[in-house]
């Protein structure tokens, strides 16, 4: 098996293929701390790409409350269990990826969810770690937790459906890194299903096909952003193009947040997929269950995060605001711009207008009573 660079394990791995990386990279990133678990992203994606019989049980998009929530269930729990003992070494993985820890006759350490697994996508919903004690304070990180965590395919570098499907029908766009499975040679052997640690193949037993997030490659090919980034209630995501590192522009919006100011990371990099989806994680959460979810560089994510750097929110208050990917952002005069191809697409306030109305309107002469 060919050995291909990872930089977010901080080393070389295993896999099925030699390293090609596409001209360009469809990346996100997904800011935790502002996701109320609407579930708009969830029904976008579900109206327009998955309303076919077969898919009914299907969400390419979902957004599960964590620790307790799954879909499919304790997808993330049983990955782990798959690749033992995950350890760190600084920022160097010392453990195996899903390619690494296969068993013999296998080429990747993965299971098929049951269909009993696919039953259930809101639970755990809104549950927290424990009772809130009596008197609580908000300090950080808090004592009782819970956290809203949407994902999609993450269209990773090294991904495991690919590797996994012996009809060679799931490929990897040159153009834009964005990974789909070619329906018509697909023969629904659910191998990739099974390969994929975030679970996010699906099986359509209607067709005798797998399906899978298509990161609506229609839209990106139109510089539009996908289904559930422009419909995000929360403002928490922004779609662009990231690059590896040492290619990282500073003036790049996903660059910015993933190598520059290291804010957003992949989840769970240990996997080995490298996937393309980067999370800006919950500040308020217990490092050692964030340690295990985003790797070792999250302690410095979130005391980065907390500093407020102008840059930094500038560019976070560009998330949401305009339907097309940002490929370019610029923060100065108290205002966040975004651009595309350098075109200008937008320009929005760092900090909003606070507006206080007076009970009494002198230019209307009149009082409104339920403004205190
Ligand atoms: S998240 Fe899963 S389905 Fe998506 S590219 Fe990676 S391995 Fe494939
Ligand atoms: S639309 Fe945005 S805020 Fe609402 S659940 Fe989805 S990611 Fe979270």
């Amino acid at each position: 098996m060919p050995k291909v660079p990872n930089w977010q394990l901080d080393r070389d791995e295993f896999y099925k293929y030699e390293s090609s990386p596409p001209q360009k990279q469809i990346g996100y990133v997904f800011d935790t701390n502002k996701c109320i678990a609407c579930q708009t992203c969830t029904v976008a994606c579900k109206t327009t790409w998955t309303s076919g019989k077969g898919e009914e049980y299907m969400f390419w998009n979902n957004v599960e409350t964590k620790p307790y929530g799954f879909y499919p269930l304790a997808w993330d729990v049983k990955a782990l269990n798959k690749i033992g003992n995950v350890e760190w070494q600084g920022t160097a993985y010392q453990g195996k990826t899903i390619y690494e820890a296969a068993e013999d006759g296998e080429e990747i350490a993965g299971y098929v969810p049951d269909e009993e697994d696919w039953a259930r996508p809101n639970l755990g919903e809104d549950e927290v770690t424990k009772a809130v004690d009596h008197k609580a304070t908000f300090e950080l990180p808090h004592s009782s937790w819970m956290f809203y965590l949407a994902r999609i395919c993450n269209h990773c570098s090294y991904p495991a459906c690919l590797a996994a499907c012996p009809r060679q029908a799931i490929y990897k766009r040159k153009e834009d890194g964005i990974v789909l499975i070619d329906q018509s040679r697909c023969r629904g052997y659910q191998k990739c299903v099974g390969a994929c640690p975030y679970k996010k193949p699906m099986y359509n037993a209607h067709t005798g096909r797998s399906e899978k997030c298509i990161a609506c490659y229609p839209l990106i090919e139109k510089g539009v952003a996908p289904r559930c980034v422009q419909t995000c209630i929360g403002k928490i995501r922004m779609a662009g193009f990231v690059h590896p590192p040492h290619q990282a522009e500073a003036t790049n919006p996903i660059d910015y947040l993933v190598h520059e100011a290291k804010v957003a990371l992949p989840l769970y990099p240990q996997f080995g997929t490298m996937p393309n989806v980067f999370y800006v994680p919950p500040i308020h959460v217990e490092l050692p269950y964030l340690r295990q979810m985003f790797g070792p560089k999250v302690d410095a994510a979130v005391e980065t995060y907390k500093k407020r750097d102008p840059q930094l929110v500038g560019l976070l208050s560009l998330f949401g605001s305009t339907d097309h990917l940002v490929d370019k952002f610029e923060v100065k005069d108290g205002k966040a711009l975004g651009f595309l191809n350098n075109e200008h697409l937008v320009t929005v306030p760092v900090k909003e207008p606070v507006i206080f109305r007076m009970s009494k309107d002198e230019n209307l002469d009149v009082v409104r009573p339920s403004i205190t």
